[in-house]
């Protein structure tokens, strides 16, 4: 049975409660650069809850903050529009800043849920070469056979091009077994009911193996630690960032 005060915080129409949270969490400690504003601190997500996880303004989580970062210091994106761009289950706080921003050639895919184009990602109707830029983040793990997704994403994209293919590392060695497929028993296993797998650093291996020259980068790469804080990305969560090209050997 939900409290009185919790029935009433869900009639609050959502644009009211993110303002309501933006004014009670007002501050400069922490600092969202998908949506650039300031807080005191970030709100929790997850389960169990990651205390400083969820931007009251923009929803972007430690791994989006972490991957706009990268974009603006690493990569060209920021310059990219004009760009043919494939992005695979889009986060709402990206698609809205970046649909404007490349322009036509910017695709959002899903199997599920509303998208430019309904997609299989391991059998993407796009010819060899098409796309210059592909993001695809916390997705393979979803997916039963990733490697053919991931040979996939390699066709379709550019030889000059790069994709991120970003995925939760939760273990040592990654961990599958085709044979579970009770939620109860993923939930255990994989930590999610629609995991198929736990991915260890050997997730690199396979995507070498689909034919892509990966570069891996940590927050503490290329950010100095008074911004990890700021950004709090400095845990687990905030994940890793794995840079594939297409090799053309
Ligand atoms: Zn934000």
């Amino acid at each position: 049975m939900l409290s009185l005060k919790r029935r009433f915080i869900r009639t609050v129409p959502r644009p009211v409660k993110r303002a309501a949270c933006m004014v009670a969490l007002y501050g400069g400690k922490r600092h969202c650069p998908v949506c650039g504003h300031s807080f005191r601190k970030f709100m929790p997500a997850g389960d169990p809850p990651r205390l400083e996880a969820r931007c009251p303004s923009c929803d972007a989580l430690e791994r989006h903050r972490l991957l706009w970062r990268y974009l603006q210091e690493k990569t060209r994106f920021f310059q990219s529009g004009g760009a043919r761009m494939l992005h695979v289950a889009a986060e709402v706080c990206f698609e809205s800043r970046w649909r404007p921003m490349i322009g036509s050639g910017y695709v959002t895919a899903d199997l599920m849920r509303p998208a430019d184009v309904k997609m299989d990602i391991t059998d993407i109707r796009f010819p060899d070469n098409e796309f210059d830029i592909i993001y695809c983040s916390h997705v393979l793990e979803h997916v039963p056979d990733d490697r053919k997704a991931m040979r996939e994403f390699n066709r379709v994209l550019k030889p000059s091009g790069f994709a991120l293919l970003l995925v939760p590392i939760t273990t040592d060695v990654t961990f599958e077994d085709p044979s579970i497929t009770d939620e109860q028993e993923r939930v255990r296993l994989f930590g999610q009911k629609d995991h198929v797998r736990c991915y260890g650093p050997d997730y690199m291996d396979r995507l070498r193996e689909a034919g892509f020259i990966v570069e891996v980068t940590r927050p503490s790469d290329f950010l100095q630690p008074e911004e990890i804080e700021r950004l709090a990305i400095g845990t687990a969560a905030a994940g890793e960032l794995y840079h594939c090209a297409k090799s053309t050997g």
